[in-house]
């Protein structure tokens, strides 16, 4: 057992035992009914002992979690951060908890429980053939960097460049095509070229060095990866998974290249029109929305009433998580999710996997996360310039004089993105044996066919368990969790360079 699960596992430990006699609770009264419905005889005793039990425990559990639902404090432990500038804790707080928010008020949003192999770049080409886009040619090089699409090292400036900047098409497209949702759901060719095409203006429209079409294009093939390479893919239906890349794609659509806390203190538009609240993410689900939902950009028309209801639901619930301010929410959500005997809500971990997608640079090449480093830099130093225009203070980070890049990205990977990809592979490692649940699943179906109706009925009790929630039964370490090797060394190169100042110059500059 690793660090980041002995730390997981010691926060539960104490949880565990009332959870766990809430759940033997449940089986000895569940033993009881049975006896009771089969006419079996039993002591009087017995009922009144186990009901005591139950009792006693629902009573510890309730209590637990209301504490955690009500709970509004964020877990960034500022006693730990001692050895940090005060101007990057004043950004870590500002940004991924709602301490320095105008507005307190935790968000009382509830998430609903909601319920191949062609190589890359082919799927792409065919398409375009069968839509007889003569004029439509994918040059080599565009297939090449298609290919590598199951990568986590996977160069997204590199298909961005090749491609004359239609990275985030390209990658839509195909991840679509992987698992044949253009088909399933009747997606016209010209609605989804135009959607594509008008998703890609509306990352171009503020002109943003972090916040554009190649951010969106890189955390939608991280998506990918994360749902394809940990088999993730095979807990999901149809409409979730086409929920989940959507929900990628447009999840930074018009970003206006400041941050929501910049438009609440600036009384924007924005934030008198959604109240001050998830300012950004409500726009880009709002906008998008209205260019899916019909019109010549219209890709959703094919779905029926229940689908597109589900599909709705779980891209707001998803594009809403991506808001920073509720990240120590969400990751203690699932901490908690993990130590409950049974079930995972299926939302909460596609809203996390996509949250740590967002966030997930540090977690690439150095190459890689260094040039993001860089633009997210230029982008909080052009909202700093916006600030000093307006005669308002800088917020944490923006003023271009005086931010300090690499204690800032320390600060980043050891308060945010590391904590976070732990609880994302514990959660992914919980899940991993949802497959054989599938499975058995299938199996019972099968032999429901040739054993009458009362099995069926067990069947249809199974798979409508399974649709809501993802079962846990036995973690599996997962396979593939390239993140690791590449947060620490990303972390000793940072290190490296506040001890030797003269190497940031090689590397960012800490002066736009
Ligand atoms: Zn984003």
């Amino acid at each position: 057992m690793d660090n980041k699960t002995t730390q997981i596992t010691a926060d539960s430990k104490s949880l565990s035992t009332s959870f766990q006699a809430c759940y033997s609770s449940a089986n000895e009264l569940r033993d009881l009914l049975k006896m009771m419905m089969a006419g079996q005889s039993f002591k009087r005793e017995t009922l009144i002992l186990s009901m005591e039990n139950a009792i006693c425990a629902l009573e510890k559990a309730y209590t637990y979690e209301k504490k955690m639902l009500n709970c509004d404090t964020d877990e960034l432990d500022t006693k730990n951060m001692q050895s940090i500038p005060e101007e990057v804790q004043d950004w870590l707080s500002s940004t991924f908890t709602r301490k320095l928010s105008i507005s307190n008020e935790e968000s009382k949003h509830k998430f609903k429980s909601i319920a191949n192999v062609i190589r890359a770049g082919i799927f792409v080409d065919r398409i375009y053939r069968r839509a007889s886009l003569a004029n439509f040619h994918i040059s080599t090089p565009i297939v090449d960097a298609l290919k590598k699409m199951n990568d986590w090292d996977f160069d997204v400036f590199e298909l961005h460049k090749v491609s004359d900047e239609q990275s985030l098409r390209y990658i839509g497209i195909e991840v679509l095509n992987k698992y044949d949702l253009i088909n399933k759901y009747k997606i016209p060719i010209k609605h989804l070229e135009n959607f594509m095409n008008e998703l890609t203006n509306g990352y171009k429209l503020y002109d943003n060095s972090y916040h554009n079409v190649v951010h969106a294009a890189d955390v939608v093939q991280t998506v990918f990866y994360l749902i394809h390479r940990t088999k993730l893919q095979d807990t999901l239906t149809d409409i979730e998974k086409f929920g989940c890349f959507i929900a990628a794609m447009i999840h930074d659509y018009e970003h206006t290249g400041t941050t929501n806390n910049f438009h609440v203190k600036t009384s924007s538009q924005m934030a008198l029109l959604y109240n001050d609240r998830s300012v950004l993410e409500n726009h880009h689900l709002s906008r998008t929305f209205n260019m899916m939902r019909e019109g010549e950009t219209g890709i959703l028309s094919a779905l029926n009433n229940d689908e597109y209801r589900e599909f709705r639901d779980l891209v707001i619930d998803m594009v809403l998580a991506t808001d920073m301010s509720s990240h120590f929410q969400q990751v203690k959500t699932i901490k908690h999710l993990l130590v409950l005997p049974e079930y995972i809500d299926k939302s909460k971990a596609l809203s996390l996997i996509l949250h740590a997608a967002d966030i997930s640079h540090p977690c690439k090449p150095w190459q890689h996360h260094q040039k993001w480093t860089h633009s997210l830099m230029q982008e909080f130093f052009r909202q700093g310039d916006q600030e000093l225009e307006m005669g308002l203070p800088f917020s944490p980070l923006c003023d271009k004089t005086t931010t300090l890049v690499p204690e800032s990205q320390i600060g980043f990977i050891n308060y945010i993105v590391d904590p976070c990809f732990q609880v994302l592979e514990a959660m992914l490692e919980s899940i991993l044996d949802y497959k054989d649940k599938c499975k058995t699943i299938k199996e019972k179906e099968d032999s429901s066919k040739h054993h009458g109706a009362s099995t069926s009925m067990e069947v249809e009790k199974d798979r409508s368990s399974s649709m809501n929630n993802i079962v846990i039964r036995n973690p599996k370490k997962l396979k593939h969790t390239p993140w690791n090797q590449h947060i620490s060394k990303n972390l000793e190169n940072w290190k490296d360079i506040v001890s030797n100042p003269a190497k940031e110059k090689t590397f960012v500059p800490r002066r736009i």
